[in-house]
C-alpha cells in the first residue's frame, strides 16, 4: 500500500524527472495578496507569476501545497462530515508551466503519472474538457486513447455548489482558464452519475486532478483579458488519490487520517469509529493547526475569526459526543506524528499551537454547555426555523458563530433566519455607535482615542457578518 508520504515523495519525482523545479509550499495567509482570504490552491503564489510581473529563474515548477477552503470564492466548511472527498484544509499537488509547455505535455505526463507509475485501470478513469477545447479533446481522445463516450464536454458552472465547472478562477479577478479534470470511478455500489449529469455531486465519480490552461486574466468588471504567455496549473487533492491508490472509497479512511480518527476516539471517548463528529474534528484540526503555524489566532475579525470559528464547530463536535472538558489541543501531538515530517514548521510550533488551541478551548467552555441548552429550548418551540434573535443571543451571550448555530441546526432539519440574524447585529452596532458618540468621545482627550484606535486592517476592507466574504 503506498502511504500519503510515499506518493507526496513519488510526485515530486516524478516531476522533477521531467525538469520541474521543486518548491516549498507557502503559507494559508497569502503574502500580499488582498483580493484573497487564504490560500485555496497550488497557484496562489504563482499569481504574479502568470500575470507577468514577477519572473522566477525557471519555467517549470511542481510542489505539495497546503490549502484551506473555509472562506472566500471556494468555502468547502458546510461540505466536511456530508460528503466523502471534501475537506477544510487538504495538501494539492502541482505541477506548472510558466508560459514554457502547454496542454498536450500537461496531459500527457498526467495520464502517464496516473496510469504508468501508479498503474491505475485506464477504464475507472474518464475526464472532463471545456465544451468548446476540442484541442484538450483531440489529445484525450488521440493522443491518450481515450475512448471518446469518456470524455465529457462541460461550461461554466451554472448554479449548484460543486457542480462541475470547467472554467476555473481562483478568485473574481486574478488568472484564469479552461480545464480539464480527470476522475475515478469507485464503482456502481456507490451512489452518484458521471461529471455532467444530473447526479454528479454524489461520491461515486470522483475528481482527483484539475489541469488548467490559464490563459487571461479576469478584470474587476468581468472582461478577460490575455495573460502574457499561456501557462499550464495543475491540482491534485492528495488525500483524494491517497483514497484510490489504498483502496479504499473515501478521503476519511486513508493512513493519515485513520490516526487522526483513532485518536479523536480516544480523546472523546468514543467507540464508533466511523462516527461523523470524529470526521470534522480530524478535518478540524489540521485547519485549525496550520492556520496558528502560518500566524493567524482566533479572534473576533477577518481570518482569526474563521479560525475561531472552526475551533468552535470542533469543540461543539467534541461535546456532542460527551467530551465536556478540553480534548481539542491534544489532537495537535498525532497531527505532528502524521505531518510532521513534511511540514517541519508544524513540529516546531508544536507546544504553542496547543497552548493557543488549549485556550480558545478554555474560553468557549465556560458558554457552549449554557448556549446548548438554549439552542434546544429555541429549536422545542420555533416552527423550523430559528429566529434571528435567538441567533443573535446565541452569537452576542454564548459565543456561537452563526455559522456554528446553523449547522446544529441543519443537523436537526431547521434553518436560521440569518436576516433577522442580520437586522439584530445591525441593531446592536447601531446602538454601539450612538453610545460611542455620547460616551467615550466626550472623556477622551483625542489623542489618546487615536492611540487607542485599532490597527487598521490592510489586507481587505470589511468582512460579512459570518466572515466569509473577501471584498477586492
Ligand atoms: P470538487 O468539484 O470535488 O469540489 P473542485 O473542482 O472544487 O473539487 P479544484 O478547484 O479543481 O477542486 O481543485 C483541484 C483539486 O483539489 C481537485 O481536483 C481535488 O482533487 C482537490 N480538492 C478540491 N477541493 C478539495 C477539498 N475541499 N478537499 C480535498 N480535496 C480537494
Ligand atoms: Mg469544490
Ligand atoms: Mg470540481
Ligand atoms: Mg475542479
Amino acid at each position: 500500500m503506498k502511504t500519503t508520504t510515499e506518493i507526496r515523495s513519488d510526485f515530486l519525482e516524478f516531476f522533477r524527472g521531467k525538469g520541474h523545479t521543486i518548491v516549498p509550499s507557502a503559507p494559508l495567509v497569502p503574502a500580499n495578496d488582498p483580493t484573497l482570504l487564504f490560500t485555496n490552491s497550488g497557484m496562489v503564489q504563482f499569481k504574479n507569476v502568470f500575470l507577468g510581473s514577477e519572473k522566477l529563474g525557471f519555467v517549470r515548477a511542481a510542489d505539495v501545497q497546503r490549502c484551506l477552503r473555509a472562506g472566500g470564492k471556494h468555502n468547502d466548511l458546510d461540505q466536511v462530515g456530508y460528503t466523502a472527498r471534501h475537506h477544510t484544509f487538504f495538501e494539492m499537488l502541482g505541477n506548472w508551466s510558466f508560459g514554457d509547455y502547454f496542454k498536450e505535455d500537461a496531459i500527457a505526463w498526467a495520464w502517464e503519472l496516473l496510469t504508468k507509475v501508479w498503474k491505475l485501470p485506464a477504464e475507472r478513469l474518464l475526464v472532463t474538457v471545456y465544451h468548446t477545447d476540442d484541442e484538450a479533446f483531440a489529445i484525450w481522445n488521440q493522443k491518450m486513447g481515450l475512448p471518446a463516450e469518456r470524455i465529457v464536454r462541460i461550461g461554466d458552472n451554472k448554479g449548484a455548489p460543486f457542480a462541475s465547472d470547467n472554467f476555473w478562477q481562483m478568485a473574481d479577478t486574478g488568472p484564469c482558464g479552461p480545464c480539464t479534470e480527470i476522475f475515478y470511478d469507485h464503482g456502481a455500489h456507490i451512489a452518484g452519475g458521471p461529471p455532467g449529469s444530473p447526479d454528479e455531486d454524489g461520491d461515486r465519480f470522483i475528481e482527483i486532478w484539475n489541469l488548467v490552461f490559464m490563459q487571461f486574466d479576469r478584470q474587476p468588471d468581468g472582461t478577460l483579458l490575455p495573460l502574457p504567455a499561456p501557462c499550464v496549473d495543475t491540482g491534485m487533492g492528495l488525500e483524494r488519490l491517497a483514497a484510490v491508490l489504498q483502496g479504499v472509497h473515501g478521503n476519511y479512511e486513508i493512513d493519515l487520517f485513520r490516526h487522526l480518527i483513532g485518536k479523536a476516539a480516544e480523546y472523546t471517548g468514543t467507540a464508533d469509529l466511523g462516527n461523523k463528529s470524529l470526521r470534522v474534528i480530524a478535518d478540524h484540526i489540521r485547519a485549525c493547526a496550520f492556520l496558528i503555524v502560518d500566524g493567524v489566532l482566533p479572534s473576533n475579525e477577518g481570518r482569526g475569526y474563521v479560525l475561531r470559528r472552526i475551533i468552535r464547530r470542533a469543540l461543539r463536535h467534541g461535546w456532542m459526543l460527551g467530551q465536556k472538558g478540553p480534548f481539542f489541543h491534544r489532537m495537535v501531538a498525532p497531527l505532528v506524528e502524521v505531518m510532521g515530517d513534511a511540514y517541519p514548521e508544524l513540529t516546531a510550533k508544536r507546544d504553542f499551537v496547543e497552548r493557543a488551541l488549549l485556550a480558545e478551548e478554555e474560553r468557549f467552555a465556560e458558554t457552549l454547555d449554557a448556549g446548548m441548552r438554549i439552542f434546544d429550548e429555541v429549536a422545542a418551540r420555533s416552527k423550523g426555523v430559528i429566529p434571528g434573535v435567538d441567533a443573535f443571543r446565541l452569537y452576542d451571550t454564548y459565543g456561537f458563530p452563526v455559522d456554528l448555530t446553523a449547522d446544529i441546526a441543519r443537523e436537526r432539519g431547521l434553518s436560521v433566519d440569518m436576516e433577522g440574524f442580520d437586522a439584530a447585529m445591525e441593531q446592536q452596532r447601531e446602538t454601539a455607535r450612538a453610545a460611542g458618540k455620547f460616551g467615550n468621545a466626550a472623556t477622551m482627550p483625542a489623542e489618546l482615542a487615536a492611540q487607542l484606535a485599532p490597527t487598521q486592517f490592510l489586507g481587505y476592507e470589511q468582512l460579512s457578518a459570518d466572515g466569509l466574504e473577501v471584498l477586492a
